[in-house]
């Protein structure tokens, strides 16, 4: 198996030596020291909103890792509208900026600033981190909003570029059939895309026009990616289907699994991930469920000190099948903590549970799921999508495997919840790259 040239990469950013691929954990661990320290001072005297909140901790003076617990977190109501007290360069500087929206009617925006020097990391991870799963000469349908410079396939179109691969940026699905035709036509090799808005494809009917072995990999990235979803890939593109992991206040580009499939290779050079405990914000050991928390070495825009992503993972103990072993490895995603509605009881359901529950529902392509209340009980109600015109035998499916999703299962069986209406819709596509499904709670 082929180690992750994601080592590669890091460690000649790490080392002084170019060759060197093995560095020990004291190296590491001393890389991160260092720039954590120089990122720290470097937003305590530019940045008004480390400066006040950062006042009284200490930056050169980090003796180790461990010191990092004593910082605060910053969340993302504190980018709420005030973005600017984070920005530490002028405004000449600034060559992107990307503005991020609550959902629903929340008029909160979220601003993440980035100068030329954090873009090309940016395209330098994309570089190499798509090393993994294209080759020179083959061709990448991108499936994301590419059309304006610096956004997401922008960047990965001059990211493949560097490695003599085209990529070609369509944009969201919302004809299946042309994007089909698309990739008969250019044949394409890879497909990057959004998981439920790609899976439309691969499960139109029309989705035999692309021979089986004509797509090599699928990378998924952007939203919970259900096991239930790659094996879909699998079975219908005879492709492996890789999952990327980041968000864009990592400045898009966070992780990406190797061909073993054991979690994320992280960026180890230009962030520091630590997982922590979403409750008590208490720091967790290898091996151990808690909510991510990154802080970025080298981006000169808008660094950020301990952003806590509200996404559910662990850090994986022990060396990769792949063969890398000393730098960070996180499993897949398991959504993200506010994605997470409370039933009563104990009970809790996420995007996570609904999606690997109904998407073995052969020819679903997407739903809307919502809570609401209704004699005084919760019901869950479900719009459901398909590429086909077998609208009973979709629904009966999703209404069965509703109730069997372990969750529900046991909601339902001491009365927290009942399933109400299951209807036949079309559900509205992304909208943006960074655009998560969410459980529209309406119980109140
Ligand atoms: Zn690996």
């Amino acid at each position: 198996m082929r180690r992750t040239p994601m080592d590669k990469w890091i460690s000649s950013k790490i080392s002084k030596n170019p060759l060197t691929e093995n560095l020990s954990q004291t190296e590491v661990d001393h890389y991160q020291l260092e720039k954590l320290s120089e990122i720290i001072d470097y937003v305590k005297s530019e940045s008004p909103f480390y400066k006040a909140n950062l006042r009284d901790l200490p930056g050169k003076c980090l003796l180790s890792l461990d010191d990092m617990r004593q910082f605060p977190f910053t969340s993302a109501e504190d980018l709420q509208d005030r973005a600017s007290k984070f920005i530490c360069v002028s405004q000449s500087e600034v060559q992107r900026v990307v503005t991020l929206r609550n959902p629903g009617v929340d008029p909160k925006t979220r601003r993440l600033y980035f100068t030329a020097d954090d873009v090309e990391q940016t395209i330098d991870f994309f570089h190499h981190g798509m090393s993994t799963i294209v080759e020179p000469g083959q061709r990448v349908l991108i499936l994301m909003p590419g059309d304006r410079p610096d956004t997401v396939g922008d960047l990965l179109v001059r990211a493949l570029e560097r490695m003599d691969v085209e990529g070609i940026v369509y944009g969201f699905v919302h004809d299946p059939v042309n994007a089909i035709r698309e990739i008969v036509r250019q044949q394409i090799d890879v497909v990057v895309g959004v998981p439920t808005n790609t899976l439309s494809l691969a499960r139109h009917p029309e989705s035999h026009l692309i021979g089986r072995g004509r797509i090599k990999n699928v990378l998924l990235s952007s939203d919970y990616v259900s096991p239930a979803i790659v094996r879909e890939f699998e079975r219908v593109w005879s492709c492996s289907v890789f999952n990327h992991y980041g968000s864009t206040e990592m400045g898009f580009g966070g992780g990406v699994e190797c061909n073993a499939f054991c979690g994320y290779h992280m960026r180890e050079a230009d962030m520091y991930f630590e997982i922590v405990d979403p409750d008590s914000g208490e720091s967790k050991g290898p091996g151990e469920p808690g909510e991510v928390v990154f802080t970025t070495f080298t981006r000169k825009a808008m660094p950020l000190i301990r952003y806590r992503t509200g996404d559910l993972s662990r850090s994986l103990p022990g060396p990769c099948p792949c063969g890398s072993k000393i730098f960070r490895r996180l499993e897949r995603v398991r959504g993200r903590i506010c994605d997470f509605v409370r039933l009563g009881g104990n009970h809790w359901l996420g995007i996570p549970d609904l999606d690997d529950a109904l998407f073995g529902v052969n020819e679903l392509i997407e739903y809307q799921s919502s809570l609401t209340c209704r004699n005084n009980e919760t019901q869950l109600d479900v719009i459901a999508d398909a590429g086909t015109n077998r609208k009973q035998y979709v629904l009966e499916n999703v209404r069965q495997a509703l109730t069997q999703a372990m969750v529900l299962k046991n909601a339902i069986e001491d009365g927290s919840i009942s399933i109400g209406a299951v209807v036949f819709g079309a559900v509205r596509k992304p909208e943006s790259s960074s655009s998560k499904r969410t459980i529209l709670d309406q119980r109140s």
